[in-house]
């Protein structure tokens, strides 16, 4: 990128890079908060808009009384048992107690106790029928409980399939709303990779080259990853075609590019070599020294080699003598390094067609 050998152009250069990244930044940043604040295009859509809201109200109804009524059974269930084990409890104490008072009876033999002894075991009695009442009460509690569960089992079934018949149309209509969001997205985002594409083409050479670089970044970063969250499931496929195109387009570029340059490489070693030194610019011609090529046919050359006067591919005279005081010197330098006399004096017609 850089040709310069100056110090000072090469850093400013570089500053200008800088340039074309942070205005890349800032755009970007600028076009995020852009789309944040603009208002939402689509409401989100819920399963429920899909359903009927009448039957649905009444689903929800139904589920709501029988969740209701299933907890109060229950309550009423833990109640009758509570009921049912202290009526256990008393029959089993007074059964013990009545078997210990027969036992003392049979020792005693006592005959007037005889009535004491109907009264007891009517006590018992009495006892057993009340647990008995309690056990049932138990179980039509347990049944009513399990009519409860099933009653609110079968609503919460009317649910789902409430649920299940939106559920096709509710799928289509989220996958129609992603495309049409994608679409906006793409509407915005397509427009600025194309203008990107003709900044590259016209304008990436011009003396404003860091913001245009800064906006082609800022193109490509928007559509290449911006874009992705709002990816419909073929979405790839877009970004990857526009990826190829592109890649496409600036390969036949660098292909035609490099045509272009052997093409003119072939016609400039061609011509003879006081016109070649014309077209070479002095920092291209220095910077392809410094890295051992030769400055008119860009092939390596023994540059330390002191035998080597002229390029053995392209025949362009790289040595020669000072006029003045005979020193060997690069034919790229201005100046004679011994003496400091002007270079290419005898050499007029190449200067005057200079300017
Ligand atoms: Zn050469
Ligand atoms: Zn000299």
């Amino acid at each position: 990128m850089s040709k310069s050998l100056r110090l000072s152009e090469k850093w400013f250069r570089r500053g200008l890079w800088m340039v074309a990244v942070v205005f890349a930044w800032f755009l970007i940043g600028l076009g995020g908060t852009l789309v944040g604040d603009l208002p939402q295009i689509e409401q989100t859509q819920t399963l429920e808009d899909f359903m009927d809201p009448i039957e649905l109200k009444t689903v929800r109804e139904q589920i709501r009384k029988t969740e209701l009524n299933e907890r109060e059974v229950s309550d009423a269930l833990e109640q009758s048992r509570l009921k049912h084990s202290a009526a256990e409890a008393d029959t089993d104490s007074e059964r013990e107690k009545f078997m210990a008072w027969v036992a003392t009876r049979k020792a005693t033999a006592l005959p007037d106790q005889d009535q004491e002894l109907i009264a007891r075991t009517e006590r018992v009695d009495n006892l057993q029928a009340l647990e008995r009442v309690a056990l049932a009460q138990l179980e039509m509690q347990q049944k009513l409980l399990l009519d409860a569960q099933q009653a609110n089992r079968k609503a919460q079934l009317q649910l789902n399939d409430l649920e299940r018949a939106a559920q096709g149309e509710y799928t289509s209509a989220i996958q129609s709303q992603e495309l049409r969001v994608f679409g906006y997205r793409l509407a915005l985002t397509l427009p600025l990779l194309l203008v990107a594409g003709w900044f590259y083409k016209t304008k990436r050479q011009s003396t404003y080259w860091p913001f245009v670089w800064g906006f082609i970044y800022f193109a490509l970063f928007v559509f290449f990853v911006e874009l992705v969250p709002y990816l419909p499931s073929y979405g790839g496929y877009i970004r990857y075609i526009v990826g190829i195109v592109i890649t496409v387009l600036v390969g036949r570029q660098a292909i035609r590019a490099l045509n272009r340059y052997l093409e003119q490489q072939r016609l400039a070693e061609a011509q003879p070599e006081t016109k070649r030194r014309e077209v070479l610019d002095y920092d291209t011609a220095l910077a392809r020294l410094l890295k051992g090529i030769c400055p008119g046919c860009e092939r390596t050359v023994d540059l330390k080699d002191s035998t080597i006067d002229f390029c053995p591919h392209c025949g362009i005279g790289l040595h020669d003598k000072c006029t003045a005081c005979g020193s060997r010197k690069s034919t790229f330098s201005k100046y004679c390094h011994a003496c400091g006399t002007g270079a290419r004096l005898p050499d007029p017609p190449a200067q005057a067609a200079q300017p």
